[in-house]
């Protein structure tokens, strides 16, 4: 049944990528993939092959990050499981054609939009979730009937090497299949013809990918990154922001899209958020982080050095300590911080969060709305005008309202980013959707004809 093909792994050719690519788009023109049933079943092997492979899985994540079993469990592994259940049971239904209105003007008519697929998407993973942000997407391009190849980060070596042999022991290769490698590869890859390119990553590779894709006016989506403001205001139930920022912000080491990337705290209320904030960093992670076996760790020693530079900035509240041994920093607070600084330049990825306060709202959209638009926000205030005045305001991809990162765990609410932070949304019925081009159809009658749009209009309904 399947095949791993060694030639697709890192130092394949352009010939190699052709070939499967052109053998993607045969199989997809055989019409298999249009049929519910073949994707349901291809979903359902997915989900079985999962719960086989949990232990391998979660190995491979310990290996690469260091992740928990609880993270890996959470935030990858049953997440995707969820995805899947989800989709499984929903995708009879979304797949129907819609009956929409006809308009007046249209009299004999009948109007329907049609979901196909696009045909054969690549899609490109990162390294921080990196089974996870290569599974969602692949969830959905089946759903929508596609053929798919799938590009792991070369970051997380040893989680590219389960989902490679995960995916291509399960699938044929012109239907799915994953091509390990780096950047090179994904270069190669790019030059391809595909119909829909999905992309995870940082926001420059973006960039690339979006040059790439419109030499062939490929449609995209994006999903990428940024700096993600988190506002604590001065009427904030304390207790549960410290709480639910410091989870947001350290799971993962901070190596999250979505993490609070800077806080900005009122000043009436700060010096007792963060002596909070430092409590919870004690209750979640001990009394020595760098030492406790679950505490991820960071993905490479160049990302290690660049967040070690920031330890500098400003002043170090709690913290600040790392092992160059294991690659691991303590989640950090750092104060008399402003946009001036370095951290505050490019999106954080580590577990450093830098502080301002601010006596005013506005200045804290001000700051936001002097600089791209971001990810995610998170507003913890009990004040609904507040939370209305932020949320009308500000144009972010998605966030929460007195909590951070749960937005992204529900299938019903779209994820992804606006403008640079990205262009498009995945997940639950979004994954469907995003995988399929609405086709709009006009069913007219040949009973008989209204002649206003002809030029000799005058002799009214004709009947054919
Ligand atoms: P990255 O952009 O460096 O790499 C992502 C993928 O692109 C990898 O598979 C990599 O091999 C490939 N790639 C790298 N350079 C390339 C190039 N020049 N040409 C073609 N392909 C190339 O991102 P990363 O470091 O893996 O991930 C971190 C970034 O991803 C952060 O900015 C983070 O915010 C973002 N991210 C976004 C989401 C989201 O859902 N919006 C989720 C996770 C991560």
């Amino acid at each position: 049944m399947s095949i791993s093909s060694p030639l697709l792994n890192e130092g394949g050719t352009k010939e190699n990528y052709s070939f499967l690519v052109n053998k993607q788009k045969a199989f997809f023109r055989k019409e298999q993939t249009k049929n519910v049933s073949f994707r349901l079943a291809a979903l359902k092997k997915l989900k079985d092959a999962i719960k086989v492979n949990e232990q391998e899985i979660m190995a491979a994540l310990k290996t690469d990050l260091n992740k928990s079993e609880l993270d890996a469990y959470a935030a990858e592994i049953g997440f995707v499981l969820a995805e899947l259940t989800f989709t499984i049971k929903n995708l009879s239904s979304w797949v129907k054609t819609k009956s929409v209105k006809t308009p007046m003007t249209h009299f004999g008519s009948t109007s329907y939009i049609y979901s196909e697929p696009y045909g054969v998407a690549l899609i490109i993973a990162p390294w921080n979730y990196p089974f996870q942000l290569a599974i969602a997407p692949l969830i959905g391009a089946i759903a929508a009937g596609n053929c798919a190849v799938l590009k792991p980060s070369e970051l997380t070596p040893k989680t590219s090497e389960v989902l490679a042999k995960l995916i291509n022991g399960l699938y044929p290769e012109e239907f799915v299949s994953v091509v390990e490698g780096g950047v090179e590869t994904s270069t190669a890859l790019l030059e391809e013809k595909f119909d829909y390119i999905f992309f995870t990553g940082s926001v420059p590779v973006g960039k690339i990918i979006m040059e790439a894709a419109a030499k062939n006016l490929t449609p995209v989506t994006l999903e990428l990154g940024g700096k993600s403001p988190c506002i604590v205001h001065d009427d904030a139930n304390i207790k549960v922001a410290a709480k639910r920022v410091a989870w947001g912000k350290f799971t993962n080491a901070g190596q999250t899209c979505i993490a609070p990337d800077y806080l900005y705290v009122h000043k009436n209320v700060k010096d007792k958020f963060l002596s909070e904030f430092k409590n919870t960093i004690k209750e979640l992670y001990g009394e020595n982080p760098l030492r406790n076996p679950d505490y991820t760790h960071i993905v490479s020693e160049r990302h290690f050095k660049r967040l070690e530079g920031f330890l500098d900035n400003g002043q170090v509240y709690s913290g600040g300590k790392t092992d160059s041994d294991t690659l691991a920093i303590e989640p950090t607070v750092l104060t008399n911080i402003s946009w001036d600084d370095l951290i505050m330049q490019d999106e954080i990825f580590g577990p450093i969060l830098p502080v301002m306060e601010y006596s005013h709202l506005s200045e804290v959209l001000d700051g936001i709305h002097n600089h791209p638009k971001p990810l995610a926000l998170y507003i913890f205030t009990e004040n609904n005008q507040v939370q209305q005045t932020v949320l009308n305001s500000v144009s972010f991809g998605g966030g929460c309202v007195n909590d951070t990162v749960y937005h992204f765990v529900s299938p019903h609410l779209p994820f992804g980013g606006v403008g640079p932070s990205g262009i498009g949304s995945y997940h639950g019925k979004g994954s469907f959707d995003t995988f399929s081009h609405k086709k709009s159809v006009l069913k007219q009658t040949t009973l008989f004809d209204i002649p206003f749009r002809y030029p000799n209009f005058k002799n009214g309904l004709k009947m054919l």
